[in-house]
């Protein structure tokens, strides 16, 4: 695969995760793929959930894939100017 996958950049209130609803097979953390859905292509597929939404309905892949995409986005340095987030007690 000669392409990178492209994003759009989503920053939601509550819904970080970001899951096909055609084919249930993909999830992303605060972005979603364009133009289209990298398994089914599907376009304007994606719906925005909480992860505990994602638990309580997703398969077993799909909670990996969301938990793992968390992990990896906050592995990462925050693109751009945006300014982590901390919430205090
Ligand atoms: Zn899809």
């Amino acid at each position: 695969m000669a392409s990178t996958q492209s994003f759009w950049p989503v920053y939601h209130c509550d819904d970080d995760f970001w899951v096909c609803m055609s084919c249930l097979g993909e999830v992303f953390y605060q972005k979603v793929p364009m133009p289209d859905c990298p398994s089914c292509h599907g376009v304007s597929t994606y719906e925005g959930f909480t992860l505990d939404a994602v638990r309580d309905w997703g398969t077993e892949e799909l909670i990996a894939k969301a938990v793992a995409a968390q992990q990896a986005a906050a592995a990462q340095p925050t693109v751009e100017s945006a300014a982590p987030v901390e919430t205090t007690d």
